[in-house]
């Protein structure tokens, strides 16, 4: 304990990217913080979700010296100039992912990996990781000295004090129920269908194949060595049981309208409803969220660990500026600034989603706004070269 009488400066509630991104930075800056994860090292670094970040995910990552915790990672468009291949009723033309987002070079890391990575960074940076800590609760988040109680593996409770406590502990988290219902708000958009999202034991060759077709949206994207993640828009009803193995593949190959040559062990399957939600505020009193924490993107944009980063940096920068120069005025601005950058790109996950699904089964917005989406997917992709005349 310090002669403030606190444990810490910052208690990071969550180990996923954003808490130990922010943990990360913190440290870099000299500023002390201790972060609570609910589960186990092996469990967080083995738990598969995101393989893709963007360039504006990169490049924060650079910003703060930990690029590292992505090297080695294939460049997002790495397979072409040209952009991303995507079958169109099966024919195949370029998406030129770039043009929505910010210029530079994403890369194809699987989530585990780049936590695997943050967890190895943030430890022999010295950091205090608590890994196992149950029933995390915060209190006196309005006043000067807040607390975050939780229970150790071993049962006993421990309380740390500290002068902030940043809440990224995802979207299922306990930080955010901190704040009053009658301060937090919370919008949202549905799409009207899902994701059947499936892990495969098999390369995906392309990095990234997408297909817009009448049948409905579908994607295969590389998840490592020997491991795809594949996906098939569905309606929001069906169940993981109503897609049996040959299902998921025979609907692959009628949406890509090609043989899928290389099939491996589908190791897991999920129902996921893309959706954009957002919370606001993203602070109140001592209490800061980030990440899924504070908000989710369509998974259509692959941005949610971009989102996650930008937040990390832009309260890392906030509370060494409070914290060295006792100057409160980006940390009193965190909220604003971060959400304005979070429906910046919410509005092109939305519309990179809808012009996606809409463009190929118009049973959800009918034959009209598939015509329109076409046209505006049509302005994304590489101009289709006029066909050679036969020999
Ligand atoms: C199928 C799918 C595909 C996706 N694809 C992409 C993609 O390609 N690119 C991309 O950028 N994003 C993608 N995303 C989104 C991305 O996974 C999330 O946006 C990202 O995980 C957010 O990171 P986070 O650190 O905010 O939250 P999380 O990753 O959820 O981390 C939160 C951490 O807090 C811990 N925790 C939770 N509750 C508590 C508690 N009470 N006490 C202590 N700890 C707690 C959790 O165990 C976890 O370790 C995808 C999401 C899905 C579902």
């Amino acid at each position: 304990m310090t002669g403030t009488g606190k444990d810490t400066s910052v208690v990071i509630v969550g180990a996923g990217v954003a808490g130990l991104a922010l943990g990360t930075f913190l440290l870099r800056k000299g500023v002390d913080c201790v972060v609570l994860e609910k589960h186990s090292r092996a469990y967080v670094e083995r738990r598969q979700r995101a393989g893709a970040l963007d360039a504006g995910g990169v490049r924060v990552l650079n910003e703060w010296g930990v690029g590292e915790a992505v090297e080695g990672h294939s460049r997002a468009d790495s397979d072409s100039d040209s952009g991303v291949p995507m079958l169109v009723d099966g024919v195949q033309r370029w998406w030129r992912m770039g043009d929505d987002g910010e210029s530079g070079d994403g890369v194809f890391c699987p989530q585990q990996v780049l936590v695997r990575n943050l967890v190895r960074i943030f430890l022999r940076d010295g950091g205090d990781l608590r890994f196992g800590a149950k029933d995390v609760s915060l209190r006196d988040i309005g006043t000067e000295q807040p607390l975050v109680r939780y229970r150790e593996p071993d049962g006993s409770t421990r309380t740390v004090m500290c002068d902030f406590v940043a809440g990224a502990d995802g979207y299922r988290g306990v930080s955010r129920t901190a704040v009053p219902e009658d301060v937090l708000t919370c919008s949202r958009h549905e799409f009207g269908y899902a994701w059947l999202t499936v892990m495969a034991e098999v390369p995906a060759d392309p990095l990234a194949l997408l297909a817009v077709h009448a049948r409905g949206f579908a994607a295969q994207i590389t998840r490592g060595p020997n491991a795809s993640r594949l996906y098939l828009q569905c309606p929001l009803s069906d169940t993981v049981e109503q897609w049996p193995d040959e299902r998921v593949w025979s609907e692959l190959e009628a949406r890509f309208g090609a043989p899928v040559e290389r099939r491996g062990a589908i190791t897991s399957k999920q129902i996921v409803p893309p959706r954009g939600v957002v919370f606001s505020p993203m602070s109140h009193g001592r209490l800061h969220l980030l990440g899924d924490a504070a908000h989710l993107i369509s998974p259509m944009s692959a941005e949610g660990m971009s989102l996650a980063l930008h937040d990390a940096d832009t309260l890392a920068r906030a509370v060494v500026q409070q914290v060295q120069k006792n100057d409160p005025s980006l940390l009193d601005g965190y909220s604003d600034t971060c959400l304005h950058h979070t429906w910046e790109r919410q509005a092109s996950a939305v519309r990179m989603t809808q012009i996606m699904h809409d463009s190929g089964d118009p049973t959800y917005e009918g034959e009209f706004r598939k015509q329109i989406a076409r046209k505006e997917l049509e302005t994304m992709l590489e101009p289709q070269t006029a066909p050679h005349p036969a020999a």
